[in-house]
């Protein structure tokens, strides 16, 4: 039998496929997204992978009115990142910058590839105080329910740690 990677791209979509704590996930499995954590001085930048139905609950350019309207509510959301990440109150971070990559977010991509396409999110914020910068409560699970596991990687002053988060279990503490 001849597999095509086009079939074990299709696999790994259609498959829960268990993946080891710690291990990043950068493999395109719906239910599950990224989520890179990186603290250096007082930045903190955050770097968010999911494949977009997660967010949006499909994965081609939006035909209808109604996916049109799902590209812009989940656009409208991650311009929110306040709601969606929080970090240590003590901390005093604000945003300094917030990108957005996705295939459906331009319109001058009329199509999405194989069928499969991701949002890739960077956030950064400026933390007055990064010693008191101790966890992040992530809302992402609230803000889109078809998300179910989000796989953490940390990085900052006190080394690295990995976490995987879901709906049940929101915190990243380092
Ligand atoms: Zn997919």
């Amino acid at each position: 039998m001849n597999h095509s990677p086009w079939c074990f791209i299709i696999a790994i979509c259609l498959l829960p496929l268990p993946v080891a704590a710690g291990e990043p996930a950068a493999a395109h499995v719906h239910g599950a997204a990224s989520l890179q954590v990186a603290i250096d001085g007082k930045n903190l930048t955050l770097n968010f992978e999911s494949p977009l139905n997660n967010l949006v609950g499909f994965e081609h350019a939006p035909r209808t009115e109604k996916q049109k309207a799902a590209v812009r509510a989940m656009a409208e959301r991650l311009h929110q990142p306040a709601s969606l990440f929080t970090a240590s109150p003590a901390a005093a971070c604000a945003l300094l910058s917030l990108k957005l990559e996705s295939p459906v977010l331009e319109p001058t991509k009329p199509s999405v590839g194989d069928g499969h396409a991701d949002l890739d999110g960077e956030f950064v914020f400026r933390c007055e105080h990064p010693e008191a910068l101790r966890a992040l409560e992530v809302g992402l699970f609230q803000a889109f329910p078809r998300l179910q596991r989000v796989d953490v990687q940390v990085a900052g002053p006190r080394g690295q740690s990995a976490v995987r988060l879901s709906p049940q279990q929101r915190r990243i503490a380092w």
